[in-house]
């Protein structure tokens, strides 16, 4: 009876039946009865948990590997897939906000204005209400490094940095070898060209003690309050670039920390109506300033400084 009881479920039965016989031969005090019986618990469960051989005693207790086991590579297969198809999409390029820009260049002064006299000193309007000459022969420094040529430079170095990023370079000169054009001339060019700025590159020519950049704006407001605010902020942010990148310092002797924008006998700034900054990049009279304006290495920092500038206005 008891033998007939123990091995016939182990055998045949897979659940309750194994439960049930296996709870009465305990009763009925067959303790042999519990050693056949276990080989049935592993076969009842194991195709759910191969671990869980001892579980024959009810359904609760196998539950939670069920649910605890599915629940990992559920978590796991999102996890998984997801770099799998990450590549079957093409990337999107980041947006360039550079791109489509148009800053316009105006290298001051230019190579033939010298002589020429009668053709630059005709006079134009100077967007305050009176007249100036169309152009000047502008400075040097000591030892006869013209800035002309220094403008003529910087702006190419500045030129190239611009168009690297995307963005569109009108220049108010193509050489410099030329005459003029006249102030109220370049100022057209940035008009004409709908230019989101324009930078006027110029090198000082006063006392020698004097040192250090600066950059102007129109003290009037030819284009409204908000181009007068967009031309500050342009000022500001080539300032910040100049002075960030070390090539050197703010001005000594005009402007507040490197901008001025007090001055209204600048015919350039006073007909433009785009954002417009002239900087003057040192006192070419300045042994301190004329060696960095002399040097290409000194050009080529001004003129990153002058670009970041440029490129941070934009981006703003
Ligand atoms: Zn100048």
């Amino acid at each position: 009876m008891s033998v007939r009881v123990c091995h016939g479920p182990a055998t045949r039965a897979r659940t309750a039946a194994v439960v049930g016989a296996t709870m009465l031969a305990a009763l009925l005090g067959v303790s042999s009865c519990m050693v056949p019986a276990t080989p049935a618990a592993p076969r009842a469960v194991s195709r759910t948990a191969s671990s869980l051989p001892s579980t024959p005693q009810s359904s609760t207790a196998q539950s939670p590997p069920p649910v605890s086991t599915p629940a990992a590579p559920s978590a796991a297969t999102p996890n998984a897939t997801a770099p799998s198809t990450a590549p079957v999409a093409p990337p999107t390029p980041p947006p360039n906000p550079l791109a489509g820009k148009v800053v316009v260049i105006d290298p001051g002064h230019n190579g033939a204005n010298a002589a020429n006299p009668a053709a630059i000193n005709k006079q134009v309007p100077d967007g305050a209400g009176g007249t100036k000459a169309c152009n000047t022969t502008g400075t040097a420094t000591n030892d006869g490094y013209a800035e002309h040529a220094f403008t003529w430079d910087l702006a190419n170095k500045l030129k190239s940095l611009l168009e690297s990023k995307g963005i569109t370079v009108v220049m108010t000169r193509q050489d410099d070898d030329g005459v003029g054009p006249c102030v109220n001339v370049r100022a057209q060019i940035g008009n004409d060209a709908h230019a989101n700025a324009v930078v006027s590159i110029h090198g000082d020519g006063a006392a020698a003690g004097s040192h250090g950049f600066f950059c102007m704006t129109t003290a009037l407001a030819p284009g409204g309050a908000a181009i007068k605010a967009q031309s500050a902020g342009l000022a500001g942010k080539v300032r910040d670039a100049i002075a960030a990148n070390g090539v050197m310092p703010v001005a000594n002797y005009e402007g507040t920390n490197g901008v001025n924008g007090t001055r209204s006998d600048l015919a350039g700034l006073n007909l433009s109506i785009v954002p417009t900054t002239m900087c003057e990049l040192g006192n070419m009279r300045s042994a301190i300033d004329s060696a960095i304006q002399k040097s290409d290495t000194g050009r080529a920092q001004i003129a990153a400084g002058l670009a970041n500038g440029v490129f941070a206005y934009l981006a703003g």
